[in-house]
């Protein structure tokens, strides 16, 4: 645990008990504050409680004498309207901050004047490919010989994380919610991935969401920025940070295109990275037969992973030989079985548009299950990726509402037991069943990985079931 600096008698109250709330109590604690908490949720005033916290609620005086509000990512702070202890937080002025910001502030320390090698921060943040692109850095450090460390948005709350040690490197995946809010941003490499259309509600549209993102690059001025130019939003952010057209403190990620220039780049090709520097090309690679990293979107999470490794001077190498290790993650398309030629492929994690064209353009023959929670933003970008589809299956509560969007043959299915079989019954040596729902899984689970998981337990009922026949 990273104890909060410059807490030390202040009155810390922290909203939200969750997994990076409940860190945020202990390293406030540990920083010497007097930790007070706060949940609507019985449940998560019941955590505080086992852990030695007194909890008050804000909204019933419980803000008197408070001097710093932490908040959870989870929480609306501003749109599409901040939660009620927030609000009157807001208009007592009432500093708000949230753990990613105490992070910043408290992981330097002054034992780091020993060390040989200043430890780094790597902050990853982007529309879609956040958790593969910071889980790879993580595996290319390690396979590099790094210490290295992954917290955030995805594992261990950041606060969680270890002290850092001589030449340490943490990879900290931030969602918008995180870089919106935090008061502290201050990353050695920050890398933005991409951008489209998601969370819209939270951040009031979609410049609200983009400003969200570019704030890790605004207030943080990291030495290097490692940004996703395939849209216009990471063009902007390259030339603005950038001093001169070929400034080096900033590579340029591309997978749709060809880029101009002399400056530092790292582009993927029908399959080959490639990297050039001072218009010559110093090192390229094959992705086409890296099993964890299928599909062209994981291979701009390839160049932006290469990238943070090439700012750190590790070889192209020592980087391909980490490319070829990875394993990939569970519920981003992750192969969950095969059956007489029929792929099932897990990518829950497609919750939004772009998430789900991509997985659509990964694969032929798709046997698509789709639906859920659908969230605001530009649906109608799927019907032009539905050559690959051969037909829909589609779950969720509004499964009707949803089916009727789609511009290909559709079943309504509701479940995930009726969708898988219905797919299976159906389907031909060399089809793909392809879970990637465009859409949230709250309407009918906790979370996309609940959702991945039940998948996969029918993809294994469907298999006991072909057994016993
Ligand atoms: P995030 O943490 O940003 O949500 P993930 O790596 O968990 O990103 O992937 C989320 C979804 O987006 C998955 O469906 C995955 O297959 C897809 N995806 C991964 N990388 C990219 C990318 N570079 N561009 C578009 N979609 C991607």
């Amino acid at each position: 645990m990273i104890p909060v600096r410059g807490v030390k008698g202040l009155s810390v109250l922290i909203l939200g008990m969750a997994r990076s709330g409940l860190v945020a109590a202990q390293a406030s604690f540990a920083g010497g504050a007097k930790v007070l908490c706060w949940d609507d949720d019985e449940e998560g005033r019941e955590r505080a409680l086992e852990n030695g916290f007194k909890c008050v609620d804000p909204m019933r005086g419980g803000l008197e004498g408070i001097d710093l509000l932490i908040t959870s990512p989870g929480i609306p702070h501003l749109y599409p309207e901040p939660h009620a202890a927030i609000a009157e937080a807001i208009r007592l002025g009432i500093p708000i901050d949230n753990d990613i910001g105490l992070f910043f502030r408290s992981f330097a320390t002054n034992s780091w004047q020993d060390f040989d090698k200043t430890p780094k921060i790597i902050a990853v943040t982007g529309s879609n490919g956040k958790s593969t692109t910071s889980a790879l850095i993580h595996h290319l450090l390690k396979v590099a010989g790094k210490e290295s460390q992954i917290g955030g948005n995805i594992g261990r709350g950041a606060l969680d994380l270890e002290p850092a040690e001589d030449g340490g490197v943490v990879v900290l995946e931030l969602s918008s919610y995180q870089t919106e809010l935090a008061r502290s941003l201050t990353p050695d490499i920050a890398v933005f991935t991409n951008l489209s259309q998601d969370h819209l509600d939270r951040h009031a549209g979609y410049g609200g969401y983009f400003a969200a993102k570019r704030r890790l690059f605004a207030e943080g001025s990291p030495d290097y920025a490692i940004i996703g130019v395939d849209e216009v939003e990471g063009q902007y952010l390259a030339s603005q940070f950038a001093d001169t057209v070929n400034d080096e403190r900033v590579i340029r990620v591309a997978s749709r295109q060809k880029l101009k220039g002399n400056g530092w780049q790292v582009t993927a090709k029908k399959g080959f990275l490639s990297e050039s520097r001072k218009g010559r090309q110093v090192a390229s690679i094959d992705l086409r037969n890296v099993k964890g990293l299928a599909g062209e979107h994981n291979h701009q999470n390839a160049c932006s992973a290469y990238a943070v490794l090439r700012s750190l001077n590790v070889a192209p190498r020592i980087i391909e030989e980490g490319l070829n290790s990875f394993l990939g993650l569970a519920h981003r398309g992750q192969l969950v079985r095969e059956i007489d030629g029929v792929r099932f492929v897990n990518d829950s994690k497609a919750t939004n548009v772009d998430a789900t064209a991509k997985a659509l353009g990964t694969f032929k023959n798709i046997r698509w299950i789709c639906g859920g929670l659908q969230k605001e933003g530009d649906f109608l970008a799927l019907k032009s990726k539905m050559q690959t589809v051969t037909k829909a299956y589609v779950i969720g509560q509004d499964a009707k509402k949803f089916a009727l969007q789609l511009e290909v043959e559709s079943e309504i299915c509701t479940t995930m037991a009726a969708a898988v079989n219905a797919a299976f019954s159906e389907s031909v040596n060399g089809d793909v069943i392809l879970l990637a729902p465009a859409a949230a899984s709250f309407d009918q689970y906790d979370s996309f990985e609940a959702r991945g998981d039940d998948f996969i337990a029918q993809v294994s009922a469907l298999t006991a079931t072909l057994a016993l026949k």
